[in-house]
């Protein structure tokens, strides 16, 4: 089981907790992006135990018929092993996945990744008309350039500012510059996409943004945040546009809660006084 102090962020170590948790947020009109935590595995084995993990998962979500689906990271599904090795894990998840009918996301990782991850993209996407998302970070210079090639593939993108750290040769690393460039994305997506856009931000000011141009063009979209991270922000928006939470579980939680304690001020005091026991 998980420590208390850790359950802010992540649902638990089981399957079965983060459809729990699921039907918490389903009930509160917020669906659920459900995450096994796993990243970066060199050898095949435990790529394709966790490509198998989340067929189960697609299992479980269609039989407690769930608001749910799933977001799987490139690194975990056997891209350090290799092109080969990926893209036939996350064909196999999405071939499943579509005849259930559960939507798959496919996280973006590091910069020199993005270009095997939108060919796997685009592969899928074509395959299963509306069934597969992507994420493309802000914080890259190359990402005008990429939505436009993605504006005609079926399915959703989802927007990030960018959590990794890639080299100013190909991003920008100045916070004000990736938040006008987030908004010229959001600007050309909702200008240029039919709908699918996933405003994946905690940022009052981005989501604004995204409102009223939602406002001036019509297109759908959605609001993606974290589990943990203004959740009070996630049930109001809820009331009035389509809201997704992002709900990591598994037993590589500590990693993760690590980060997210370590990623704000606020989130540091958290942890800290739910160890101190105040
Ligand atoms: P920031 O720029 O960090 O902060 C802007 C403002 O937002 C703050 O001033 C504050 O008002 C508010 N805010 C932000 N965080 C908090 C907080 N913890 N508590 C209270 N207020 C807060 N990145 C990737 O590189 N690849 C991915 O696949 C990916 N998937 C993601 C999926 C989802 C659903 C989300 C929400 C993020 C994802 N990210 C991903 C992370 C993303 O790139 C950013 O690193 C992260 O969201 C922080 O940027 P931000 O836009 O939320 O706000």
């Amino acid at each position: 089981m998980i420590p208390p102090i850790a359950s802010k962020f992540v649902a638990g170590e089981s399957p079965a907790e983060a459809i729990e948790h699921t039907r918490d947020l389903n009930d509160r009109n917020v669906k659920a992006i459900l995450n096994l935590l796993g990243e970066h595995y060199h050898e095949r084995a435990p790529a394709d135990e966790d490509a198998e993990a989340y067929l189960r998962l697609v299992d479980d979500i269609e039989s407690a018929d769930a608001e749910a689906c799933i977001s799987v990271k490139p690194s975990q599904v056997g891209l350090d092993v290799g092109t080969e090795v990926f893209h036939e894990n996350v064909e196999r998840i999405a071939d499943y996945a579509a005849d259930r009918g559960v939507f798959v996301w496919i996280d973006m990782e590091d910069h020199d990744t993005t270009d095997v991850t939108l060919d796997i993209f685009e592969k899928v996407a074509r395959k299963h008309e509306g069934g597969v998302g992507l994420c493309v970070q802000s914080n890259l210079k190359r990402t005008g350039d990429d939505l436009e090639r993605l504006a005609d593939l079926p399915g959703k993108i989802r927007l990030v500012k960018g959590a990794y750290d890639p080299p100013a040769e190909v991003a920008l690393t100045e916070k004000s510059k990736v938040n006008a460039a987030y908004k010229r994305h959001l600007e050309y997506m909702f200008e240029h996409f039919e709908g699918g856009i996933a405003v994946g931000s905690h940022d009052p000011e981005m989501i604004e943004y995204a409102t009223d141009l939602h406002e001036e063009y019509g297109t759908d979209f959605e609001v993606q945040m974290l589990m943990g991270v203004r959740e009070d922000a996630q049930y109001d928006l809820a009331e009035e546009y389509e809201v997704w939470q992002y709900v990591p579980y598994g037993d590589k939680w500590l990693s993760y809660f690590y980060r997210r304690a370590m990623e704000r001020k606020e989130n540091m005091l958290f942890a800290l006084r739910a160890v101190i026991g105040r």
